[in-house]
C-alpha cells in the first residue's frame, strides 16, 4: 500500500504528537491549540485518526466511544513517521518548536516570562529589556 498523502498541519501534528506518545482525540485538539493558536474541531480529527488505524498505523485501545479511546501507532505507523519525518523535517523541527517562543532579537528560546513590547502595534516576545531595546535600535539605524 503506498504511503498516505499527509497535505495538512493539522495531519502533520496529529501524526507528530501520536509519536511521542499514546494519545486521546480531545488531547491531540487540545495539544493542537496549546503549540500552533488554531482551533481544531473534531471533525478534523477523528476522521482522521479513523484513516489511520484503516492503514494500520494507529490501534486504538479502551471503550468504544469516540472519547474514550486512546491512540498509539503500530510498528508500521512508527516506520510511516519515519518516512514522514525525513519529508517534513523541517516542518518537524517547527511544530516541535513552536511550543517555545523565541527571542525576537537573540533567538534564545524564553520558556517562561520573557519581556513583551509593543512595535508597530504588534506584541513581539525578547528574552529581556536589553534585547527590546537592541532590536529598537536595529530597526530605526
Ligand atoms: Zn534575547
Amino acid at each position: 500500500m503506498p504511503d498516505m498523502e499527509i497535505k495538512n498541519m493539522v495531519k502533520l501534528f496529529t501524526v507528530l504528537l501520536l509519536s511521542e506518545k499514546e494519545q486521546y482525540g480531545y488531547e491531540i485538539m487540545k495539544e493542537i491549540k496549546k503549540r500552533t493558536g488554531k482551533n481544531v474541531s473534531p471533525g478534523q480529527i477523528y476522521p482522521f485518526l479513523r484513516q489511520l488505524e484503516s492503514y494500520n498505523y494507529v490501534e486504538a485501545r479502551g471503550r468504544k466511544e469516540r472519547d474514550k479511546q486512546a491512540y498509539y501507532l503500530t510498528p508500521e505507523g512508527r516506520r510511516f513517521v519515519k518516512r514522514l519525518s525525513g519529508r517534513f523535517g523541517t516542518i518537524f523541527e517547527i511544530a516541535i518548536k513552536a511550543r517555545l517562543t523565541v527571542c525576537a532579537h537573540c533567538g534564545c528560546e524564553i520558556y517562561k516570562g520573557g519581556y513583551k513590547e509593543m512595535i508597530n502595534g504588534k506584541s513581539i516576545n525578547f528574552c529581556c529589556k536589553n534585547c527590546a531595546k537592541g532590536y529598537m535600535r536595529m530597526d530605526l539605524g
